[in-house]
């Protein structure tokens, strides 16, 4: 006979106003729970806990109950150092009388470390705080499954570069005319063919590159650069590209040089992406500009395009990986959805912002903010 079924039998020959009638039940249910739960007084002192919390924490229900939880299930930061008081979710849930969430990580009863997202909500009685309520979800099975996406990611893009690489020397000695004179069917195809090497070579490329960010291991190769020509010569370099689709750039740089701390082949790499899309996502014959201004401590550049534009309720899905919106232009655009994830990452690392505005039907506008002076710390 299982425990739930017995109870309500308990629970019917009871009167109905005997409140342990329905304690069983009430304990039961928080054991079924799939997150972890534990209860304190305004005190802080623990008085409920449910089975998740103990598994999860490696307790027995009587080492926790009635011990104060902030000195009996240890909050700690990533390598198992103790958090300040002050940043505790449950004292900070009692202090301000909200609720709290936070990632943070929990000390098991043998010392290991689990990565957790907790909530600690105050239970609030005629408006004053005579507790806590707090809700938490192991996430080490989660992060598990990440660490084993990126690797899967990193090494497998490892493994395509190598071969796509070779194919590509080959490719461009056969249209050169290294192994002989090439028919114009034949350079077509092997035109073809290398455009799509150098395609599948750019995804491997991102690919590698987001493994970098999830591992928290791009680096920046910083030098004084001169946005300028950086601007000037990413803008030059794509024109074939827009030709083909009979857009025009139009570029405003100040006449002068404008010097930042900065990865000249990274910030390349954000200005390629930025004018890619632009072009990619606007109709053929439309108009792209291309903007540097120097602002005080920041300089700003502005892509501004007039293609199909982005949803307002979009936009925040736009930097994150493998984000591919549908609209009337994605289904011949190529790409991963990892472009503006890179970019985001990229301008971030130099301590700068990215943000967009846009119109449906009318055009979107990117806007690269980075610093020109870059403060200690
Ligand atoms: P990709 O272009 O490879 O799909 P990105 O990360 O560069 O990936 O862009 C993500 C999505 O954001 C695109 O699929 C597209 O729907 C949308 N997007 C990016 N830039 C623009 C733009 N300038 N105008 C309209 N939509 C855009």
């Amino acid at each position: 006979m299982n425990k739930v079924s017995g109870t309500r039998r308990s629970g019917a020959q009871q009167a109905p106003n005997d409140h342990r009638a329905y304690q069983a039940p009430t304990q039961a249910m928080l054991n079924s729970l799939g997150e972890g739960l534990i209860v304190t007084n305004e005190y802080g002192a623990i008085t409920t806990v449910n089975a998740y919390a103990l598994k999860a924490l490696g307790f027995t229900e009587q080492e926790l109950l009635g011990k104060w939880l902030p000195k009996t299930i240890i909050a700690v930061d990533e390598f198992g150092r103790p958090l300040q008081q002050l940043d505790l979710p449950i004292v900070k849930a009692l202090s301000s009388g909200q609720s709290v969430s936070a990632h943070t990580h929990y000390l098991t009863k043998i010392g290991e470390v689990i990565p957790i997202y907790v909530t600690a909500s105050p239970i609030l009685t005629e408006g004053t705080p005579t507790g806590v309520i707090e809700v938490f979800r192991d996430l080490t099975t989660e992060q598990q499954l990440d660490v084993a996406k990126e690797e899967f990611v990193s090494l497998a893009s490892h493994q395509l570069r190598t071969p796509a690489t070779a194919v590509k020397s080959i490719l461009s000695m056969l249209s050169s005319g290294d192994f002989g004179p090439l028919s114009p069917a034949q350079k077509k195809y092997i035109d073809k063919a290398m455009a799509s090497n150098d395609r599948q070579l750019q995804v491997i490329e991102s690919l590698l590159n987001a493994a970098l960010v999830d591992a928290g291991k791009m680096e920046l190769d910083l030098d004084y650069i001169d946005l300028t020509s950086l601007v000037q010569e990413a803008a030059s370099d794509q024109s074939s590209f827009r030709q083909a689709r009979s857009q025009s750039l139009q570029i405003r740089v100040p006449s002068h040089e404008v010097r930042l701390l900065g990865d000249a082949t990274k910030l390349r790499m954000v200005l390629d992406n930025l004018i890619s899309n632009a072009s990619k996502y606007s109709p053929a014959g439309s108009n792209i500009t291309l903007i540097l201004k120097r602002d005080s401590d920041r300089a700003n550049i502005t892509v501004v395009d007039e293609g199909v534009g982005i949803p307002a309720e979009q936009i925040p899905r736009l930097f994150t990986k493998f984000a591919r919106l549908e609209n009337e232009l994605s289904h011949n655009a190529g790409g991963a959805g990892l472009g503006l994830f890179l970019t985001k990452s990229i301008i971030e690392l130099h301590r700068g912002e990215l943000s967009v505005e846009s119109t449906p039907g009318e055009g979107s506008t990117f806007i690269v903010s980075l610093p020109t002076k870059w403060s200690l710390g």
